[in-house]
C-alpha cells in the first residue's frame, strides 16, 4: 500500500500528521504535507497511514494499493 499527496489540494492543516506522525511529516515553509514513504508504507504504520488519508479535510491524499 503506498500513499501519494496532491499537493494542489493540500492546504497545510496538519490533520493527517497529528494523525500519523511516523508517516507524515511536513514542509518546513507551507506545511505541505510529505509522505515519508515512496513506496510501500511498512505494515506496521498502514493504520496509521489510512487514519491520515481519512483525517484530511481537503481529501489531498490517495490510498494507492499494489
Ligand atoms: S491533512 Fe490534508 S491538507 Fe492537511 S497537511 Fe495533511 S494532506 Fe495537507
Amino acid at each position: 500500500m503506498r500513499v501519494v499527496a496532491d499537493l494542489d489540494k493540500c492546504q497545510g492543516h496538519g490533520l493527517c500528521r497529528m494523525s500519523a506522525p511516523d508517516v507524515y511529516g511536513a514542509t518546513e515553509d507551507e506545511g505541505q504535507v510529505i509522505v515519508k514513504f515512496s513506496g510501500d508504507i511498512p505494515e506496521e504504520l498502514e493504520d496509521g497511514a489510512v487514519l491520515g488519508v481519512e483525517s484530511c479535510p481537503e481529501i489531498a491524499l490517495s490510498i494507492i494499493e499494489d
